[in-house]
């Protein structure tokens, strides 16, 4: 079973707290409803261990704001106030031998039925390997992605990741490490956590958001990359049948970061990814800072005062 880390520190209420004080109460919508709004933000070493730089953090903070937007849920900081936040949590958290990614959540503390709604920023942070992502077997779910005129995908909330949860359980029965959620009018979305690149007649292709999909900010960093690679970058709404007899597929998402897809359902990729490998390569050197490259913005995180 997947172990959860507790890390030693938290951010919440404006200040750095221990984990075993970061609670809300039951009563709070947070909790009756499941109303949040959140981010994952991946943090880098660069390649000697020097320094921890945070990917598009001003994106990720403008996308919660989005997200809070949408839902009527007021974001209580600025930038500013968010990302010295994000720092001192990381600066108190970071070990050289270890990348992380920082969970923002606007938790809803107050409020009722959208009347006097009172949001409170929490970070999380949590240790990963240094590792690229192995290639992984996935599956297309019985599950759809919602529509945008019910819980809209492009909104990143608790709720709509329940769909996600049924895609995952289901998955886990049939052997598949991630899925593939089709949208409501049965053409490929996205995965549960990551958005799909598909690669056909030496193309890279994703759907746009009008398909379903959260607005990815590693979709808009491939499509940098693929930009100055001289690859052709297309957003195209994608059929399922596609998927089977693509030439490559990978996910694209933070924490996914471009992991290689190796099987669809009963379909095997052939076992050369040539392109993708090339934007795999572009994506690392860029973010480990060995070749820094315009759409990969690192904000490193150094020691306060
Ligand atoms: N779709 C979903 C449902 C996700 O949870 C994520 C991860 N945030 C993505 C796509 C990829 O988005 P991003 O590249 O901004 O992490």
């Amino acid at each position: 079973m997947a172990q959860l880390q507790k890390p030693e520190w938290v951010y919440i209420g404006g200040k750095i707290r221990s984990w075993d004080e970061a609670t809300l109460h039951i009563s709070t919508e947070a909790v009756t409803r499941g109303l949040a709004v959140f981010e994952g933000i991946k943090g880098y070493w660069n390649a000697n261990s020097t320094e921890f730089g945070m990917l598009a953090l001003p994106r990720h903070f403008a996308r919660l704001q989005r997200s809070g937007k949408l839902l009527y849920i007021p974001c209580p900081v600025g930038y500013e106030e968010f990302e010295q936040a994000c720092h001192q949590l990381v600066h108190l958290l970071h070990k050289p031998d270890r990348d992380m990614w920082v969970r923002p959540t606007l938790y809803v503390v107050e409020g009722h039925w959208g009347e006097g709604t009172v949001a409170d920023l929490v970070l999380t942070a949590y240790h990963q390997d240094k590792t690229p992502p192995k290639a992984i077997d996935v599956g297309i779910s019985t599950w759809r992605r919602s529509s945008d005129n019910s819980i809209s995908p492009r909104i990143k909330t608790n709720s709509n990741y329940q769909v996600a949860r049924l895609a995952r359980i289901e998955g886990r029965r049939r052997g598949y490490a991630e899925m593939i959620l089709l949208n409501e009018w049965g053409r490929v979305a996205e995965a549960t956590g990551a958005c799909i690149l598909m690669v056909r007649n030496g193309k890279v292709v994703t759907p746009p958001p009008s398909e379903g999909r959260l607005e990815s900010i590693t979709v808009e960093i491939v499509a940098g990359v693929c930009n100055s690679l001289g690859i052709d970058f297309v957003e195209r709404p994608i059929d399922r049948t596609e998927l089977y007899i693509a030439d490559e597929l990978s996910l694209a998402g933070t924490l996914a970061e471009l992991t290689p897809i190796r099987q669809i359902d009963d379909y095997v990729l052939p076992d050369d990814s040539p392109i993708l490998k090339r934007v795999r390569t572009r994506f690392w050197n860029a973010v480990r800072c060995t070749d820094p490259h315009p759409a990969v913005d690192l904000s490193v995180v150094r020691p306060a005062g």
